[in-house]
């Protein structure tokens, strides 16, 4: 093992506390941790200068690959610049340009206004509280629940919390805050009774797929019916897109599938390419609007990094290579390769129970079994050069959209070796 290696990993042990993570497992002698050195394209190097393919895109937020030349000379550039200004009492170009961007990605320009924040949490925090202060303005108080689903997830921070559906992580940390209401089909939301109905600000979901739940698809048209019920019954659509959104679904945001425009859009993510952490909740005039008037009206809500100069340079140049790399085009066939492999591994490969594939978004869920699990699969992967975590039993793969149709060959044989060897 590399000098570097034993210290990153010695001050690790000592020192770092990780996400998600049982840290008797981390701490566990026979397991040995990566430590991450470069990337370049689709491909991770670690401290050993071992490679591996980036599977899950980097905590699904890679786009075009690492270290792009396009993206990294616009974050040089804008380092050499001024790497962080105020938003609060100022603004600064590549911000307004961004927003005005933003706004022209969805057809029509359904949503004109946008409000930036750091990551996919935040992004949801920011919808929550306006949908509830936007009641508070417009004489409907009483409006101040939220719909939601079971086994939904939308972020870490409390509010984002509040409105989660996945128990193992927010049950203990529910409190007398907003009213949820939580449902797990279109059928239940049909069987709301008219008093929380009533009672509701918004409707939360992750369009097309749940992705914390093992990556689940909804059925198609669950979209535009909760579209369709939202509006008649005076709810805002809230559409969480920071899994699916910048392409991911085999569209820009996974709503225009089904041709819906929410009342707010929340991404994060892919917003970047995946280089720098920023967010964005884009909504319509007619919310903004009733937030102007008296200073009282005003949100007030903000965070020191609101619309970093860094994050938004890297944003402007996801969405120049987007254009410049024919980004969506190039993905449609690579689709059908990715549909065809996932096909093949599942009739080649017992260990399956199902495979769930939205656009470049896989859940290979295996057969419950009392040696091998997601995990064990996922560690053999990455003897194989395959870098991918697994939620419970179910293998995610959510590669970069830049991956070339031999590199998808590579992730697939390194997926099938793992499953043969894992018994
Ligand atoms: N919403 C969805 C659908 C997500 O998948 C995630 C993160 O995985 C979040 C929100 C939270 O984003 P972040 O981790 O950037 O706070």
């Amino acid at each position: 093992m590399r000098q570097e290696t034993r210290r990153c990993l010695e001050l690790d042990r000592a020192h770092c506390w990780h996400p998600f993570t049982p840290q008797d497992d981390w701490c566990s002698t026979d397991f040995e941790p990566i430590a991450i050195a470069r990337g370049q394209g689709v491909w991770l190097f670690d401290t050993e200068n071992r490679r591996y393919f980036d599977g899950n895109s980097s905590i699904w937020t890679n786009i075009h690959g690492h270290a792009h030349p396009h993206i990294t000379a616009a974050i040089q550039r804008q380092a050499e610049t001024i790497c962080h200004s105020s938003f609060l009492g100022y603004t600064h170009p590549l911000a307004a340009e961004l927003a005005e961007k933003l706004t022209r990605l969805l057809p029509g320009q359904p949503m004109e206004r946008v409000f930036f924040s750091d990551n996919g949490s935040t992004a949801i925090e920011v919808a929550l509280k306006m949908a509830l202060q936007y009641r508070q303005q417009t004489g409907e108080p009483e409006r101040n629940g939220f719909i939601a689903f079971v086994n939904g997830y939308h972020g870490d921070t409390l509010g984002a919390a509040s409105i989660g559906g996945v128990s193992r992580f927010f049950d203990r940390f529910r409190g007398p805050g907003h009213p949820l209401h939580q449902i797990s089909s279109i059928e239940d939301l049909h069987q709301l009774p008219e008093e929380i109905v009533r009672s509701t600000a918004g409707l939360v979901i992750e369009p097309l797929i749940q992705g914390v739940n093992q990556m689940r698809p909804w059925p198609p048209g669950t979209l535009a019916e909760l579209r369709r019920w939202s509006t008649a019954n005076g709810i805002h659509l809230i559409l969480d897109e920071v899994m699916t959104g910048f392409g991911r679904t085999g569209k820009m945001f996974a709503c225009q599938h089904e041709n819906v425009v929410p009342d707010f859009l929340c991404l994060a993510k892919g917003l970047t390419g995946g280089y720098l952490p920023l967010a964005a909740t884009l909504t319509t005039q007619e919310i903004y609007d009733a937030f102007r008037g008296p200073a009282e009206n005003a949100f007030y809500y903000g965070h020191s990094y609101t619309a970093n100069p860094l994050g938004c340079a890297a944003a402007l140049a996801s969405l120049e290579v987007f254009e410049s790399e024919k980004t969506l085009e190039m993905l449609q066939p690579k689709l059908a390769t990715f549909s065809s492999r996932l096909e093949a591994l599942g009739n080649q490969s017992p260990q399956i129970k199902e495979i769930r594939q939205v656009g470049l978004i896989a859940g290979i869920e295996l057969h419950s079994h009392p040696t091998r699990s997601g995990k064990s699969v996922c560690q053999l992967a990455m003897k194989h050069g395959l870098s991918t975590r697994p939620i419970l039993d179910t293998i995610v793969i959510m590669p970069p959209l830049c991956t070339t149709e031999s590199e998808l060959d590579f992730v697939f044989e390194a997926l099938q070796s793992s499953l043969n060897e894992s018994g």
